[in-house]
């Protein structure tokens, strides 16, 4: 590059943001023999580490306890009334934050990446300012991989009144009542989290089902086993928030009121573009406020690339993982690559749990027409003896004309574990043939997966 030839830059690539996307971006260049530095204004790990993924699981972890205490019974234990204790929860939870925090520092240090702890905004194609420092940097290419943020929507009177998914971890006390607004992921599985640890949980939510875009047959056995947990209210909104003495009072749009000690909204998130100085550099957000990019992850402009949720590709961790390694692959080793989002394992934490693999039943037949359905409810066994009124829901999508399996749906027990090992085959284009003949393991609930004819 004629560019590259008139400049010294002071570094090979400047990475702003130090979550899933950006560390391993950072960490591969450097591998690549890059001179990077990675600038991170909160805390190294982003939000997958710090207040995402990794301690809402713990959290999912924590809740489930309710259960096997309560089905332990039917199994010939006898279990002394457990006692819940937040406080212990929440610190243990924070050191092994803080912990995985600690090893994603080391990590980029021993790869060799500068981490400074600040603010960067982007000045021109190749130069950042360090706010905090009020220092430049120049770098031959710039990797945005600042995330996204939690939406406060609806935006009502009092809905400052509201936390968001990045202050639930910093609840000192577990709430008694609590109301939970949105039927995404995030707010299933807060809800869950809440009613498993003993709140009293509202789960309200503006549309007919939770979860829009999954499987119609997964919502209905999401939304029957939440509403046999929590107070589940479809089709509503809340219209205010008001505090009062014992906490904060919500007027729901039929007129209801509801008392509570917290309301948690989990609205949606949006990429965290504000301040970046993307009009110095003349990048335009889309209509979703997200960074366009090439399937590189480039930006129009050639020296600055995006990866993660600042995209809005697919906001899920290990898609920021690959678009970062596939970014540093690609411009510092001679490699290129690009990442394939067409099809993508998920689950959602919910209790029951939920996982994905490919297109549910109304997408599959827009899609392929032709399509067979193969499905299959039961009691999983081990709620035979614990008496708890349960069923899993597992769903094999075929599309006729290949036979190729082209979606799998899961709810139940492990289903984010069972999912992750279908998706290989599914990946590698499995068909129903070859599903057929894997042998089963017995007895398991996955082995419904290759039993059902
Ligand atoms: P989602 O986009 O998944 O869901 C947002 C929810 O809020 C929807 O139910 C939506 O309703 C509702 N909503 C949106 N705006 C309003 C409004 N103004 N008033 C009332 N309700 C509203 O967002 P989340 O915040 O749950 O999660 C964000 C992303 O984080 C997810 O898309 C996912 O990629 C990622 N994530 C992944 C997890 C995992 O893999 N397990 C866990 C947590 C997050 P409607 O459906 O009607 O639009």
């Amino acid at each position: 590059m004629a560019d590259d030839l008139a400049h010294s830059y002071d570094v090979d690539l400047f990475v702003i943001g130090g979550g899933s996307g950006g560390v391993r971006a950072a960490r591969i260049a450097a591998g690549h023999g890059a001179r990077v530095q990675l600038a991170e204004e909160y805390r190294v790990g982003g939000t997958c580490v710090i207040r995402g993924c990794v301690p809402k699981k713990l959290m999912v972890y924590a809740g489930r306890f309710a259960d096997e205490f309560a089905d332990a019974a039917g199994f010939g234990w006898d279990v002394p009334a457990p006692r819940f204790d937040w406080r212990v929860l929440k610190a243990r939870r924070d050191a092994e934050v803080a912990r995985l925090e600690g090893i994603y520092d080391t990590n980029l240090g021993k790869a060799g990446v500068t981490v400074v702890a600040d603010r960067a905004v982007i000045e021109d194609a190749h130069t950042v300012r360090l706010v905090g420092a009020d220092k430049r940097v120049t770098a031959r290419f710039i990797l945005i991989a600042v995330g996204a943020e939690p939406v406060k929507e609806p935006l009502i009177p009092g809905a400052e009144l509201a936390i968001t998914s990045n202050e639930v971890f910093e609840l000192e006390t577990l709430p008694e009542r609590i109301l939970v607004v949105g039927g995404g992921y995030i707010a299933v599985e807060f809800a869950g989290v809440f009613a498993h640890l003993g709140a009293r949980t509202t789960l309200l939510h503006r549309g007919d089902k939770l979860l829009r875009g999954f499987d119609e047959e997964v919502r209905d056995a999401l939304d029957a086993a939440c509403a046999h947990r929590m107070d589940l209210r479809l089709n509503r909104m809340v219209e205010r928030l008001d505090k009062v003495e014992n906490g904060i009072r919500a007027t729901l749009d039929d007129g209801t009121i509801l008392e509570v000690d917290q309301v948690l909204t989990a609205t949606g998130r949006r990429p965290k573009i504000s301040g970046l100085g993307l009009d110095a550099v003349g990048i335009e957000p889309d209509a979703r406020g997200a960074i366009p990019v090439d399937a590189y992850s480039q930006t129009k402009v050639p020296s600055i690339y995006a990866v993660g949720d600042v995209t809005d590709r697919a906001a899920l961790t290990p898609i920021a993982i690959r678009e970062g390694h596939a970014f540093a692959d690609t411009v510092f080793g001679n490699k290129p690559w690009c990442v394939d989002h067409g099809l993508i394992p998920t689950a959602v934490f919910s209790t029951p749990e939920i996982g994905v693999v490919g297109h549910n039943e109304d997408v599959a037949r827009k899609h392929f027409g032709a399509i067979d359905v193969y499905r299959s409810s039961f009691r999983p066994m081990k709620a035979t003896l614990s008496g708890r009124d349960e069923r899993v829901l597992m769903k094999v999508i075929v599309d006729c004309a290949s036979d190729r399996v082209v979606g799998v749906h899961v709810v139940g027990h492990d289903a984010g574990e069972i999912i992750q090992a279908v998706g290989i085959a599914v990946t590698m284009g499995a068909t129903k043939a070859d599903f057929d003949r894997t042998i089963a393991v017995h007895p398991t609930a996955g082995e419904e997966l290759v039993t059902m004819r």
